[in-house]
C-alpha cells in the first residue's frame, strides 16, 4: 500500500467543502467511480447528484474514487496499491457496492484499467454496477462487465435539480456552482444524442433553480447554469436577474443564437461574459436544417452584432465536419460564415472548432455512416487552410482518428 497515494487523497480532500464523511457501522457501503481523473469526474454533474442522495440516506455511506493521473498509476502498479476512496482511503474492495458513473464512451478503456488495478472481476467481491448517459445511451456495452446496468436517472434523482455538492478549484468548472435547469433539451437535431438520454425533456421551476443556486451561493459567486437550451428556460431572465441581485454572475453551458436579444446580451454582459459560444454545425443553412439544428444564418448574425455592442467580441464557433450529405459547397460555406461573423462585431478573437461527425446511436442518424478518414483529413486541412487566410481566427479540429475511436466504442 502506498503512503503517497493516501497523503494525496488526504490533501485533494482537506482542499474540498462540501465532502461527507460517515460512519460505515452497519450501513450499505458504496464506493462511486468516475472513470476519468478527480480533475475531469468533479465536473460532472451527475457524480455530485448521485453522491449528495446516497448520502442522505441514514442506511447508506457513499464514497468516491477516480482513475489515478498518470504518474499516480505507476505508484499504484509498483506500490500493488488497489484504487482507494478519497473519504477514508480505504481500498475498493471494501466496499458493498462499486457504482460507475460513465458520461462518455471514450472513458470505457479506464473502467478495465480501475478494475484491473485493483484485481476486481464481476462475480467475485463487491458487486458491480453502472450508470450515467453513456450507459443510457448504449447499455448493451456495459452488460458483459457488470452485474446490474442502470438507465435513465438514478433512483430518486429525477424530480429536483442536480447541483454541486463538493466545492473544489481542482476541477475544470471549480469557480463554479453548477445548477442543472433542465434535464435533456426541447429540441431535436438529428445528430445529438442529449434528447435521447434525457428523455423526456423536464424544465426544473424557477422556484426550484434558486433554491438549489442558494445552496451555492456561501461558496461560489458564479452560477454554472446546465440544460440544452438554457436561455430558452421560460424563467430564465428572472433566474439571471436573481442571481445578480445576489451579487453573483452567471455562465450558461449553452447558448442557441436565436435566442439572444438585447436583454439577453445585456444580461450576459452584466455577467462578465467576453466569449460566447454558439454552435452553427453546419456552414450553410441548408445543409443546418437537413441536420435538424432550424437556426436561419441570420439569426448567428444578428446575434455577433448584438453580443459586440454590448462588448462581447470573442466569439467561438462549433461546427461539424463529414455530415451526411455535405457537399463541397457546405464546407466552403464555413468560409463565408464566419467571415460574416466577423464582420458584425465579432472584433475580437474568433475560434472555429471542427468535430468530425460521429453517428450516434438511437439518434435521428444513427445509421449513417462515418466519413472516410482520408476524406476528413483533406477537408479539414482546406478548412483550415481558408480560414487562416480571414485573419485574426483561431483554427481548431479534433482528431478525425479519435473520432472515428469514438465511433466504434459503441460497436
Ligand atoms: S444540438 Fe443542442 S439544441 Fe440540438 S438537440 Fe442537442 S442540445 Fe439540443
Amino acid at each position: 500500500m502506498s503512503w503517497n497515494i493516501k497523503a494525496k487523497l488526504k490533501q485533494t480532500l482537506k482542499a474540498e467543502e462540501g465532502s461527507i464523511i460517515k460512519d460505515r457501522g452497519g450501513k450499505a457501503t458504496y464506493l462511486l467511480i468516475y472513470p476519468n481523473t478527480y480533475h475531469v469526474g468533479m465536473s460532472n454533474l451527475g457524480v455530485h447528484n448521485v453522491y449528495r442522495i446516497l448520502n442522505e440516506r441514514d442506511d447508506v455511506v457513499c464514497e468516491r474514487a477516480f482513475l489515478p493521473e498518470k504518474a499516480d498509476l505507476k505508484e499504484h502498479k509498483r506500490t500493488n496499491t488497489p484504487i482507494l476512496s478519497y473519504e477514508s482511503q480505504r481500498p475498493i474492495n471494501e466496499f458493498d457496492i462499486i457504482a460507475f458513473s460513465v458520461a462518455y464512451e471514450n472513458d470505457i478503456p479506464n473502467i478495465q484499467t480501475i478494475l484491473e488495478l485493483s484485481k476486481i472481476k464481476k462475480g467475485f467481491g463487491p458487486k458491480l454496477i453502472v450508470g450515467g448517459a453513456a450507459v443510457t445511451l448504449n447499455p448493451k456495452l456495459f452488460e458483459r462487465q457488470f452485474d446490474e446496468v442502470i438507465t435513465g436517472n438514478f433512483e430518486g434523482s429525477g424530480s429536483l435539480p442536480a447541483r454541486s455538492a463538493i466545492w473544489t478549484r481542482d476541477t475544470e468548472f471549480g469557480s463554479m456552482h453548477l445548477v442543472e435547469v433542465q434535464r435533456g433539451c426541447p429540441h431535436r437535431c438529428r445528430f445529438c444524442a442529449a434528447p435521447v438520454i434525457y428523455s423526456p425533456f423536464k424544465q426544473f421551476s424557477k422556484e426550484e433553480v434558486v433554491k438549489a443556486i442558494d445552496v451555492g451561493l456561501p461558496y461560489r459567486k458564479k452560477i454554472g447554469l446546465i440544460g440544452g437550451d438554457v436561455l430558452g428556460h421560460k424563467d430564465f431572465i428572472d433566474i439571471a436577474e436573481y442571481i445578480h441581485s445576489k451579487g453573483a454572475t452567471f455562465s450558461p453551458s449553452s447558448v442557441r443564437a436565436d435566442r439572444i436579444n438585447r436583454q439577453i446580451a445585456e444580461l450576459l454582459k452584466i455577467s462578465g461574459h467576453r466569449t460566447i459560444t454558439l454552435a452553427p454545425e453546419a456552414g450553410s443553412e441548408a445543409l443546418r436544417r437537413a441536420i435538424g439544428k432550424n437556426i436561419p444564418d441570420e439569426k448567428f448574425f444578428e446575434a455577433a452584432s448584438l453580443l459586440g455592442e454590448h462588448g462581447i467580441r470573442q466569439i467561438k464557433l462549433y461546427f461539424m465536419m463529414g455530415l451526411p450529405r455535405e457537399s463541397d459547397a457546405d464546407v466552403r460555406a464555413i468560409v463565408e460564415f464566419v467571415k460574416r461573423v466577423k464582420g458584425q462585431g465579432a472584433s475580437g478573437k474568433i475560434t472555429v472548432a471542427v468535430n468530425p461527425f460521429v453517428p450516434k446511436v438511437r439518434t435521428l442518424f444513427a445509421g449513417e455512416r462515418f466519413a472516410e478518414l482520408n476524406e476528413l483529413k483533406v477537408k479539414i486541412a482546406r478548412l483550415k487552410k481558408d480560414i487562416g487566410k480571414i485573419g485574426g481566427v483561431m483554427f481548431k479540429a479534433e482528431s478525425p482518428v479519435q473520432a472515428l475511436r469514438e465511433y466504434e466504442w459503441q460497436k
